[in-house]
């Protein structure tokens, strides 16, 4: 028996990226556009894109063979392109990286360079991702309400020496409405106890929950546990959330 949490949970936090945004529900026939930046800390040289391109197969093989388990059809296509800057990109000027990536192809927002591709190549959505050949926290940004106040796009860096295909998984899943299960630790701990393990909580970890699996698109009920974690953290808010994630950054 399964359970629908926007009829059980309307107001919940956990549901405040589903169907919002550009990037709405990773089904169908969805696009993933890849843009390799150089900054002067990230260069990407023949070696190094190649390597990031089998942990990218990788990540799509991963969110593809997981959809299937859940009964939903995905097919993942993908696109590689680069862009380069004099300036070193980081949190405080990620909008001007895209801003160049965009205007390469004249567009002037990232939901109408997405809605170009996705008419032209007749996709059901699709997503934009920035890589960056250097150690760099993923970071995903996405619309709470409508469409993005810039638009929705996500990053990947590596993290020690090396690229995962768990990151991305992690970054692209954030785009299409999924949630972290980390912030605040009290959250975490309920997660832990009804969700179990999960891409969205432990770092390197493959499973996509099925409340992950429901936000994405995958499923229209959730499971008993599921449900069960939505009604004990039903009290958190997304200020609680954010909060959480700002004093985790200045740590
Ligand atoms: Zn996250």
């Amino acid at each position: 028996m399964g359970i629908n949490p926007l009829v059980m949970f309307p107001k919940h936090f956990m549901l405040n990226y589903k169907n919002r945004g550009a990037c709405k529900a990773l089904v169908g026939n969805v696009a993933f556009y890849f843009f390799t930046v150089n900054d002067p800390e990230s260069r990407w040289d023949e070696v190094s894109l190649q390597g990031f391109k089998s942990v990218c197969n990788m990540a799509i093989s991963c969110l593809e063979r997981q959809a299937r388990e859940y009964g939903a059809s995905l097919k993942i296509k993908y696109a590689f392109d680069s862009v380069t800057t004099n300036d070193k990109v980081g949190f405080g000027n990620w909008r001007d990286i895209i801003n160049s990536a965009l205007g390469k192809y004249s567009f002037k927002s990232v939901d109408e360079f997405q809605e170009f591709y996705e008419k032209k190549h007749g996709l059901d959505d699709s997503c934009i991702i920035l890589a960056f050949n250097k150690k760099l926290r993923g970071f995903a940004s996405v619309a709470t309400e409508g469409y993005a106040d810039f638009g929705e796009c996500c990053f990947i860096g590596k993290s020690q020496a090396l690229f995962r295909h768990t990151s991305i998984v992690h970054e692209v899943l954030h785009q299409f409405g999924a949630k972290d299960y980390y912030y605040p630790e009290p959250l975490k701990e309920s997660a832990k106890l009804h969700i179990g393990d999960s891409v969205m909580m432990t770092a390197g970890c493959e499973r996509i929950d099925p409340l992950t699996a429901y936000l994405v698109g995958w499923t229209d009920e959730v499971d008993m546990r599921s449900g069960y974690f939505l009604r004990v953290t039903s009290n958190y808010t997304q200020k609680d959330i954010d909060d959480a994630i700002r004093a985790e950054h200045r740590r």
